[in-house]
């Protein structure tokens, strides 16, 4: 049984350092808001309305004036190209949404507005010795984003993604008004929800099945490692016995590509409180060329000399483990004013040859960057119909955006993805083309019935052509 509501209001909304980004609703008229960014801050977009609803109550009375393909919901942001965004047309801003409706103590089981972050529900629920089933590298994503993008975690290969321990949902929807969505009721709708893009209405809540842990420390292990076989190798070994496993790459490497594993298991053991760490926050848009291949060779070369003298095992907070980046507010504005780009995508576990010529086309460009991300996924089936994990290792790296040179080293990798029967990752993208989306999605056909009316995005207009 859920206990009664838990207020999330008064928390600081502003807590991920999306301060800079001031949304604006106002009445009738058509007004130019500031502007709103993605994380990567590419492309840039003009939105004509950012409405805010406080309640869900309100969400409705938006749906209902706005004219077809002209709404998205939004959360916190966090994807990186053009996914949450909806350029010349509006958005739902979902983050006052922000209200745990209940939590059943016995079963994990919490009931969340789709606007409640997960840095809010593990605040609450890990004192109580509840964690999130699944967790991205950053803990300041929404629920409601979470499930739109189907995120994945180090935990993938155990407890496959989001999507998965996601119960129920209540979803907004222009014609039928509320719909409950679960295993029996309208299971066809949860499943185009989760991994939806946000495109088949706004989630008003959800039921998310939280998993018991001991604490919040991490038992950690960190090996070096010095070439993809040998990543393959403690791969293959580390899934049966660490729950949480990734690597990071020096993708200035190439194919002796040299990189750092980290696996972990909850800890039954840990020390005294976690305290989160809260370091400096980025003011402003640093420079771009502060970024260029020497200082990121540097910076590769010195994070592995000191990981490596790290390695072995050792008991680290949660927080250090799972979100290292989220101590540095606003770290994306480190590659400066013309922002970035990320490249994730997965390509088929038989297709080795793929992942070591996509590394050595980015080595031999010198355009890489310090966060190179290696993971093998595991064969869980796929829990939403646009859900973009599946069996195959993902490879995920972050590049500066300097114009047609970054965008032709993309179409050289896009080459390698797609003849290596892989996939893109809609929630990093900023420009795969439709034939790369087709590629990766061959089923999305199926999802449009799905489609809430009102809804539509710069990402699905651009990858579909749908206007
Ligand atoms: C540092 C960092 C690390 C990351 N690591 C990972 C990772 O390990 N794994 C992974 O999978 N992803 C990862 N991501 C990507 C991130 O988890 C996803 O992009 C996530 O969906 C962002 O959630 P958000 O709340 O910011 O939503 P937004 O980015 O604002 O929106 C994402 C999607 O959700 C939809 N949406 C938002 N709210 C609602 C709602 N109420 N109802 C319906 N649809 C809604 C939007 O329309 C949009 O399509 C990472 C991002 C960052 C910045």
């Amino acid at each position: 049984m859920f206990t009664p509501a838990l207020e999330l209001e008064g928390h600081d909304i502003n807590m991920s350092g999306q301060s800079a980004v001031i949304l604006r609703k106002q009445s009738a008229a058509i007004i130019p808001t500031k502007q709103v960014f993605s994380w990567g801050r590419y492309p840039t977009t003009a939105h004509r309305f950012v409405h805010r609803p406080s309640w869900n109550d309100q969400v409705p009375g938006i749906m209902h004036d706005a004219a077809d393909g002209s709404l998205l919901p939004y959360g916190l942001g966090r994807s990186y190209g053009d996914s949450c965004l909806n350029d010349g047309r509006e958005l739902v801003d979902c983050r006052r949404l922000n209200r745990i409706l209940g939590f059943d103590e016995s079963s994990g089981m919490v009931r969340c507005e789709s606007g409640v972050s997960l840095s809010d529900l593990i605040d609450v629920f890990l004192p109580k010795g509840w964690f999130l089933p699944v967790t991205p590298g950053t803990r300041f994503v929404t629920v409601g984003g979470a499930i739109a993008n189907d995120v994945h975690g180090k935990n993938h290969h155990r407890a496959g993604t989001f999507g998965a321990h996601v119960r129920q949902i209540a979803l907004h929807r222009s014609h039928d008004g509320l719909v409950i969505c679960n295993a029996e009721q309208n299971s066809d709708m949860l499943r185009a929800t989760i991994g939806g893009l946000g495109l088949t209405g706004v989630i008003a809540w959800a039921d998310i099945q939280l998993k018991r842990v001991a604490g919040p420390w991490i038992d950690a292990e960190l090996v070096p490692f010095d070439s993809l076989a040998s990543f393959f190798d403690l791969s293959r070994e580390s899934d049966g016995r660490f729950e949480y496993t990734v690597a990071w790459i020096d993708c200035f490497a190439g194919k002796n590509l040299r990189g750092i594993f980290f696996r972990g298991n909850h800890a039954t053991e840990g020390g005294e409180k976690v305290r989160r760490k809260h370091g400096p926050t980025l003011p402003f848009a640093l420079p771009g060329w502060l970024l260029n291949r020497y200082s990121i060779k540097a910076f590769n070369a010195a994070y592995y000399k000191m990981h490596s003298a790290r390695k072995g095992a050792s008991v680290v907070p949660y927080d250090s483990f799972f979100y290292p980046l989220d101590s540095i507010g606003r770290w994306n504005l480190l590659y400066g004013r013309k922002g970035f780009l990320q490249y994730q995508c997965v390509i088929p576990e038989n297709n080795v040859e793929a992942v070591g010529e996509l590394l050595e086309r980015i080595a031999r460009s010198g355009m890489g960057s310090f966060l190179g991300v290696l993971k093998q996924f595991g064969a869980a089936p796929a829990a939403g119909m646009l859900s973009f994990p599946r069996p195959g290792i993902t490879v995920a790296l972050d590049f500066a955006m300097r114009g047609e040179p970054t965008l032709s080293l993309m179409r050289s990798l896009d080459e390698v993805v797609e003849n290596g029967g892989g996939a893109l990752y809609p929630a990093k993208d900023a420009r795969m083309s439709a034939a790369l989306f087709e590629a990766s999605f061959p089923r999305w056909r199926a999802f449009v019935p799905y489609i809430e009316p009102k809804m539509s995005s710069s990402f699905w207009r651009r990858v579909t052509g749908a206007q």
